[in-house]
């Protein structure tokens, strides 16, 4: 009986790991994203251990998936292509605003120095803190907060992303980014963002570049939505 079980096991991951192939290269590689790190850790990454035991089915399909608490793990082509445009070479520090699953995070942890990130609700980021510690993943520091504030303490950061619409780009973020550092953030109306990139100049001029439409869950916050509905 034991022996029957880690063999579906095995059948099962073995199952996972050719679905998250296939993501790869119809999802990712099919839709333009080029970076070679990028797209090696999204093979490495198992998006299904940050997902529940009922969605093992659907956890390398095209789509945001529900986390509990209202909230969603991000498309896999949204995930990539936010990473990608960080421009990330591995010694960076990176904030990100909003881990939810911790997936997101995952992927910035493999391709980065370390990465500082806030999430507003515990039940979420307890859950991330698990995974994470099943992967081995240790250069990541977790915050339980509003992010919209950024963390002062850990500034200046050379990628920061929010992983959350926005209404405007909060200015604590754009205040603890580094010179020469890109801040990926969804900005828009509720049901329909914007993804933008800015980049900071040496001279601490901002560089604004506008790239495609996408929908989050709100960013909740002082610089942020008031509320998550409504
Ligand atoms: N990157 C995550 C996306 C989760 S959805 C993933 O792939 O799983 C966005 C997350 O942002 C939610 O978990 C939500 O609770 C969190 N969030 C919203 N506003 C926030 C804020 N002001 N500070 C920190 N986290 C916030």
């Amino acid at each position: 009986m034991v022996h029957k079980t880690s063999q579906n096991n095995d059948e099962r991951e073995l199952a996972l790991a050719a679905a998250r192939e296939r993501m790869v290269e119809q999802q990712l590689v099919g839709r333009g994203i080029r970076d070679p790190r990028v797209l090696e850790v999204m093979r490495q990454v198992p998006r299904h251990f940050f997902l529940g035991e009922f969605q093992m089915e659907s956890a390398y399909e095209d789509e945001p998936l529900p986390i509990g608490e209202d909230q969603t793990i991000s498309q896999p082509y949204m995930v990539a292509l936010m990473s990608e445009q960080l421009h990330l070479e591995g010694g960076e520090r990176v904030l990100e605003v909003g881990a939810g699953s911790g997936y997101q995070t995952a992927i910035l942890a493999r391709l980065a120095a370390a990465v500082f990130t806030v999430e507003r609700i515990p039940s979420l980021a307890e859950k991330a803190r698990m995974v994470w510690r099943t992967l081995g993943i240790a250069n990541v520091r977790l915050r339980i907060g509003d992010g919209t504030l950024g963390w002062p303490e850990e500034a200046p950061f050379q990628a920061i992303l929010v992983t959350a619409g926005a209404p405007n780009v909060p200015p604590p973020l754009v205040e603890q980014l580094d010179l020469g550092g890109r801040l990926v953030i969804p900005v828009g109306e509720r049901f329909l963002q914007t993804l933008l990139c800015l980049i900071k100049r040496p001279d601490g001029s901002v560089e604004r570049q506008e790239s495609i439409g996408c929908r989050f869950v709100r960013l909740v916050g002082r610089h942020g939505w008031k509320t998550g509905e409504g």
